[in-house]
């Protein structure tokens, strides 16, 4: 139990309240503990140092960590005292990455057959000098890759839906894609909205 509750996730956000990143209840603890961070409160936004936290007592049916001594309540959000300890997540250009950025959705028609039926398009083709990089790749369903062949968009009468970019990063993007619902207040709500799903 302990253990698990240690192994929840915990929302890192930077000396600017951007989040940069996800950890674990106990490595965020030991950033507090060593003052490299704050927990913050989703409810009033209210700062904590680990004094602070130690004292206030978890609420009835909350999780929380028993030592010897007290009952620490396991942060959800934490902000960073530092502000170049940790510098904003670069979201890495893959496969994985492309389907989250799009949202499982066919740049093209706006479709979402699932990612079974979804492809990466190159939307200057390879073969006319495109390369895999965020604004060059699009999710595409098959029909519309298969309509598109190996043309540009303007050549195939196939506008974009939006225009490709690198993305920001916010949680979907870490490792297990998982988020607790006070972490909403700190990310943008598009993101927000974007789907979990795993392939
Ligand atoms: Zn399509």
């Amino acid at each position: 139990m302990v253990t698990s509750i240690l192994q929840r996730p915990t929302l890192v956000l930077n000396r600017s309240w951007q989040p940069v990143g996800v950890t674990t209840v106990a490595r965020s603890l030991i950033k507090v503990w060593n003052d490299a961070a704050r927990i913050v409160d989703p409810a009033d936004f209210q700062l904590y140092s680990w004094d602070d936290w130690a004292a206030c007592e978890p609420a009835e049916g909350e999780g929380f960590i028993a030592t010897q001594w007290l009952k620490i309540r396991a942060p959800e959000v934490v902000t960073l005292t530092h502000y170049d300890r940790q510098p904003r997540n670069i979201v890495a250009f893959s496969r994985r990455n492309v389907f989250k950025r799009d949202n499982y959705t066919c740049q093209y028609c706006g479709c979402r057959p699932g990612s079974e039926e979804l492809t990466i398009d190159h939307v200057v083709p390879r073969s006319h000098g495109g390369i895999s990089s965020w604004t060059n790749c699009v999710l595409a369903c098959v029909a519309c890759n298969h309509r598109k062949a190996d043309r540009t968009p303007d050549r195939a009468g196939m506008p974009l839906r939006r225009e490709p970019t690198r993305p920001v990063w916010n949680p979907s993007y870490a490792r297990h894609g998982v988020r607790l619902e006070s972490w909403s207040k700190f990310v943008s709500d598009a993101y927000w909205h974007v789907d979990l799903e795993e392939n």
